[in-house]
C-alpha cells in the first residue's frame, strides 16, 4: 500500500525521501501517474508538496523569476519565456494547468522539453536533500537528476526577447527531436537539446550575436549561424552535426527546410 505523506517544509520532504529509498515526490502527476499505472511495484510513499509554503509561489525580482515546485507551465508569469509561439506546443491545456516547470526539468520519465529554455535563461534550481539546501545549475540537474533531493524552486533570468525553435514530427503534441532556445538579455544565451529527453547544452561562442538579433527568426539564425559557422565552438559543431544525422535518420518525413537550416 502506498502511503501519502504531506510534509510542511522542504527539509522535512528531503528527510522523508532520504529515509525511504522507495518514496517518490508527486508534483502535478502528469509524468508520474502514467508511470505508476504501468509500474509492477508501486512506490512505498508519495511525498506530496501541496502543504509546503512557497511551493506555488511565483516571485519576480532583480530581472529573474523564481517559480516554486508546484507552479504549472500554464502560469501567466512564464509567458515571456515561451517566445512568440507561446506554450501551445506543450501537451494540452489541461496538462499544462497541472504539469509543473520544475517537474519537467527533473522528471526521469522525460521528455523534459523545457530544458533548453531553462538552461538558456541561466536557470538555477534550489535542491534540498538530507544535507540541506543547495543551488544547482539547471544544466547539471538535467544531466544528473536531483538524486534523492527535492527541488523547491527554479530561478530563471528574464529574457528581453526569446525564441524557441523545435523540430519534431508534427508541429504540436509531438516529441521534440531538436529543441533550440535563444534568449536575449542579461544572463541569457542559447541552449540546444538533441533527442527526446536529452540534457540541454549551452551554445558557446555566441559573442554579441544575440544582442544584435531582432525578432524570433533572427535570434534562431544567430544561434544556428554561430554554432555551425567558422570559429564556432567545436562541441556546438559536433552537436549540430549529430543532430542533423539524427533528424535525417529518425524522422519519417524530415521537413527539408528545417534540416537545411540546421546544417547550412
Ligand atoms: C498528455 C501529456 C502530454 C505531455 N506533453 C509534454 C510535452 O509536450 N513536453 C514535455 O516536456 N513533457 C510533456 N509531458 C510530460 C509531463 O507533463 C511533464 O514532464 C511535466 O512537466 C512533469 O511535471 P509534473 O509536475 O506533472 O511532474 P510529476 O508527474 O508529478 O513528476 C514527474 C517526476 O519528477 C519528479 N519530481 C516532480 N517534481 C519534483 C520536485 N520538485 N523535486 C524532485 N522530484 C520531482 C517526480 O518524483 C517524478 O519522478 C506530457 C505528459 C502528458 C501526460
Amino acid at each position: 500500500v502506498t502511503a501519502h505523506l504531506h510534509p510542511t517544509g522542504w527539509a522535512e520532504a528531503a528527510d522523508l525521501l532520504a529515509a525511504d529509498p522507495r518514496a517518490v515526490v508527486l508534483a502535478g502527476g502528469t509524468g508520474l501517474q502514467p508511470a505508476l499505472t504501468a509500474a509492477a511495484v508501486p512506490p512505498s510513499a508519495l511525498v506530496h508538496l501541496d502543504r509546503i509554503p512557497g511551493a506555488r509561489t511565483v516571485r519576480e525580482a532583480d530581472g529573474a523569476l523564481t517559480v516554486g515546485a508546484l507552479v504549472p507551465v500554464a502560469e501567466p508569469a512564464l509567458r515571456r519565456w515561451w517566445g512568440d509561439d507561446g506554450p501551445a506546443w506543450f501537451a494540452t491545456p489541461a496538462v499544462r494547468r497541472r504539469a509543473t516547470l520544475v517537474g519537467d526539468l527533473v522528471s526521469a520519465f522525460g521528455p523534459r522539453e523545457l530544458g533548453p529554455m531553462a538552461v538558456a535563461t541561466g536557470g538555477t534550481a534550489e535542491v534540498w536533500d538530507a544535507r540541506g539546501p543547495r543551488l544547482v545549475p539547471v544544466a547539471e540537474l538535467l544531466a544528473d537528476g536531483a538524486g534523492r533531493g527535492v527541488v523547491a524552486a527554479v530561478t530563471l533570468r528574464a529574457p528581453d526577447r526569446a525564441a524557441h525553435h523545435r523540430i519534431s514530427v508534427r508541429a504540436r503534441l509531438s516529441r521534440v527531436e531538436l529543441g533550440l532556445y535563444a534568449a536575449r538579455g542579461p544572463g541569457c544565451g542559447a541552449a540546444v537539446s538533441v533527442g527526446v529527453g536529452a540534457p540541454a547544452l549551452p551554445v558557446a561562442g555566441l559573442g554579441d550575436g544575440l544582442e544584435r538579433a531582432d525578432g524570433t527568426a533572427a535570434l534562431v539564425d544567430a544561434v544556428v549561424g554561430t554554432a555551425s559557422g567558422a570559429g564556432a565552438a567545436p562541441d556546438a559543431v559536433a552537436l549540430l552535426a549529430g543532430l542533423a544525422r539524427r533528424v535525417h535518420r529518425e524522422l519519417h518525413s524530415p521537413p527539408a527546410g528545417d534540416v537545411r537550416e540546421v546544417v547550412a
